[in-house]
């Protein structure tokens, strides 16, 4: 009786150390040129819907009205079986979202984002009967202030691919969005065009599932495009391409493939489920479920001198074994404010400010209208006046650190922002897309989105 205890014992504990790999499958289903890419995204939603597996369609709004006016009310009720994403409005056609977006602000380009692509959003939701759960942008036409408009329309989750932002190829807390994102070595998929053997991406996926087996699970990526399934070009880099517009009349259609070819690469993708499927300690997870097996991303409350020397270190997001803070939740729980969700600051402020020390009266006065300022916005503030002059949000961050941990007068502590290393300084390589004009480079996006690092954290399986 005591051995079968004993290995009762062994076992709950060997079971309960074995992580749940989970799958995001995910199709952007965006090719509104040629009909039948509808019949694509109708035979994938049905074979997965056979096989019980929930993916995720990214819906462009030209995709679900043209689909309404074909009548496929078919397409429409089957991929409605699935969860339902948002992938803009009209994808390819400019103005994308990068280009929008590139010399507006962070207020400004919300409300841009908001005007151009709340119709599509509001289209799905009508066609669809279902408010969509996620959004990703068209090609790599990310923009940081879509994360603050998303907000508004009442969208969680960064569902996508791209090299912005990043963090260890895992999800992770951004902008107050659940963003799946740059997952590196985690975002994978069976190749449809024949070049890696379907043994190689099992052999990967099965050492991930491994892997992750040993580390409180994780979460792999994948996704296709219903049209790659029928085609062996993009829509839009035939008709879009460079920046380039075209009248609806003046589309042409993508070289299609073989029936025969179609049939060879709903194999794969079936063959790539049934192996998923079948592996130890997997399971499927849409978009919605996301919410759900990622912990809330309400941070911990920690002992302040713990706070302040980790900023000493340097600024950026701290790990507990309660829990994950961003930079901002640190700074909040230094300031002495209760915990909030608020925004990184609009732009990069100076320290102008050219004493080594602050006189503690004056200093007093700047703390309170720091949490003045943010409590009314619900943002960092970008520069912060001490009297006439100004600290940075860096340098006023490590100074509250460095008060907090030793008695006698404030002084000036220069701040190192290291969550910065998460993003991406290529601003050529991190936009590369056919549909983007040539040259396209909008620094001032990869700008915008660091100061937002301050958001920036882990996510966490519950
Ligand atoms: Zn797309």
């Amino acid at each position: 009786m005591l051995r079968l205890l004993l290995l009762l014992f062994v076992c709950v504990g060997f079971c309960a150390a074995q992580g749940t790999t989970y799958v995001v499958l995910w199709f952007d289903t965006e090719d509104y040129v040629d009909p039948i890419a509808d019949d694509a995204a109708l035979r994938i939603a049905n074979d997965l819907t056979r096989l019980g597996v929930h993916a995720t369609f990214k819906v462009v709004g030209e995709k679900a009205r043209v689909l309404e006016a074909r009548h496929r009310r078919d397409v429409i009720e089957a991929l409605g079986r699935h969860s339902i994403g948002y992938h803009s409005d009209w994808h390819s056609i400019q103005p994308v979202p990068a280009l929008d977006l590139e010399h507006l602000g962070w207020l400004e380009g919300a409300a841009e984002f908001q005007r151009r692509q709340e119709g599509g959003f509001r289209d799905i939701s009508r066609i669809f009967g279902i408010t969509p759960v996620c959004y990703g942008q068209p090609g790599s036409s990310w923009a940081p202030q879509s994360n603050l408009a998303l907000r508004r329309m009442g969208i969680h989750v960064y569902l996508d691919e791209g090299s912005q932002v990043g963090l260890n190829g895992q999800p992770f807390w951004y902008d107050g969005l659940l963003y799946v994102f740059n997952m590196g070595p985690y975002q994978m998929r069976a190749d449809l065009g024949g070049k890696t053997p379907f043994a190689e991406t099992a052999r990967e996926f099965d050492a991930a599932v491994r892997h992750f087996a040993g580390t409180g699970g994780g979460l792999i990526s994948t996704y296709y495009h219903p049209t790659e399934f029928v085609h062996t070009e993009f829509w839009d880099a035939v008709n879009f391409s460079n920046g380039a517009t075209r009248k609806r009349s003046q589309w042409v259609l993508p070289h299609r493939r073989t029936p025969e070819e179609a049939e060879r690469c709903y194999r794969i993708l079936t063959e790539y489920v049934q192996h998923a499927k079948s592996a130890p300690g997997v399971q499927f997870v849409t978009a919605n479920d996301l919410l759900h097996i990622y912990a809330s991303p309400m941070p911990p409350t920690i002992d302040r001198a713990t706070l302040a020397r980790h900023f000493q270190n340097g600024i950026t997001f701290l790990s507990t074994p309660s829990g994950d803070l961003s930079a901002a939740d640190i700074l909040l729980q230094l300031l002495g404010m209760p915990p909030d969700y608020v925004d990184g600051p609009t732009f990069r402020g100076a320290t102008t400010y050219n004493q080594p020390q602050i006189p503690e009266l004056l200093f007093e006065g700047t703390v309170e209208d720091v949490k003045s300022f943010i409590k009314t916005n619900h943002r960092l503030p970008s520069q912060i006046f001490v009297g006439s002059q100004t600290l940075s949000l860096g340098d006023f961050a490590a100074t509250v650190a460095g008060h907090l941990l030793s008695a006698g007068p404030v002084r000036v502590a220069r701040a190192k922002l290291l969550f910065e290393q998460y993003f991406s300084n290529d601003a050529k390589g991190a936009f590369d897309w056919p549909i983007h004009p040539i040259g396209f480079a909008p620094a001032e996006l990869l700008e915008l989105g660091r100061l937002q690092g301050w958001t920036l954290k882990p996510a966490r399986l519950r």
